[in-house]
């Protein structure tokens, strides 16, 4: 008899409120306006979502240039630099914002620090749009660290007045290392230990963690560009387990399964719920198996649309 194959679902995973929001805008502008509704970079980092998106009309830019006078643009959910806003503004263009809130709150408390006349330290991975974002709120007086190795070396103006912030998609234990290397270099320094991470990353985090030792195998569904996703895979690789981080069913490779007795399949904030699905569907195709749910916490969260997007009816623009 073939024995059964035990396949853990970890929860939360998969969407956050973050990433509906910014998807609702989009299908709701798409509705209200019509196609094209132009989208600066990846609405959220998922590929299939994305695609969906653009099957219905959305056209996704690197760059305003690419916009014609006049018409729709959306902010994604990493949120911008102000100067984007500014160019979207001058360029006439009619820019709505799908920036997740807890990502706007980061660019709050780096506009009051710099104000403050505190140089932001920001813990976060160069490049990432989140970071782009984030560090245009006060070029001039933010740097960015990605490492505790990497604390020595910053050079800030004034020891004595300096804000640690971070990207909100981070691994919670190593921005408490970061955080830790940071305090020890500047005592009085301002911060909230891992706080800037939201709700469904560190959930999504804390969810793997209590599987993971029962687990041979993790699988995490989301996108390469995708920075909680990458995480999750990192924190079941730094536990001893086997972890790979595919796009969807059709990049799952019998020969994991098979060498596998339990399977954990989570999914970053990014990726749809009916990825995993369709992933837990490929792993009975290969044999018996029971699915269990392993919830850590429930997510309530919800985040309000943008006022214009709101009542039913056409939109009626800024
Ligand atoms: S992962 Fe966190 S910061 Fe990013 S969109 Fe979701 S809730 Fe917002």
């Amino acid at each position: 008899m073939t024995a059964v194959r035990r396949v853990l679902l970890p929860a939360p995973r998969s969407f956050c409120a973050g990433v509906e929001r910014a998807i609702e805008i989009v299908e709701r502008l798409l509705e209200r306006h019509g196609p094209p509704v132009y989208v600066r970079n990846q609405i959220v980092h998922n590929t299939h979502v994305v695609a969906d998106l653009e099957s219905r009309g959305a056209v996704f830019i690197a760059d305003l240039d690419e916009v014609p006078e006049h018409a729709v643009v959306v902010f994604s959910a990493h949120g911008v630099a102000p100067a984007v806003e500014r160019e979207a503004a001058e360029r006439g263009l009619d820019a709505v914002d799908a920036t997740c809130p807890l990502v706007a709150k980061v660019h709050a408390e780096a506009k009051r620090a710099a104000e403050a006349g505190d140089t932001v330290v920001l813990i976060g991975h160069e490049g990432h749009e989140e970071v782009v974002g984030t560090m245009g709120v006060a070029p001039e007086r933010t740097v960015l660290v990605e490492s505790a190795e990497a604390v020595p070396a910053l050079e800030v103006a004034d020891p004595a007045k300096v804000t640690y912030l971070s990207q909100t998609t981070l691994s919670v234990t190593e921005v408490e290392q970061i955080a830790a290397a940071l305090k020890e270099r500047f005592p009085g320094i301002k911060g909230q230990g891992a706080e800037d991470i939201c709700y469904a990353t560190s959930n999504r985090q804390a969810a793997v963690a209590a599987v993971v030792r029962e687990a041979d195998l993790v699988l995490v569904v989301g996108s390469a560009n995708s920075s909680n996703s990458n995480r999750l895979v990192e924190l079941a690789v730094e536990a001893g387990v086997a972890a790979h981080l595919i796009e969807d069913a059709g990049q799952l490779d019998r020969a994991w399964v098979e060498g596998a007795r339990t399977i954990a399949v989570t999914a970053g904030a990014s990726a749809p719920p009916a990825l995993v699905d369709e992933v837990v569907a490929a792993i009975g195709a290969v044999g018996p198996v029971e699915v269990v749910e392993r919830p850590v916490a429930e997510e309530t969260q919800e985040f309000l649309l943008p006022q214009r997007l709101r009542a039913a009816g056409p939109d009626r623009g800024r």
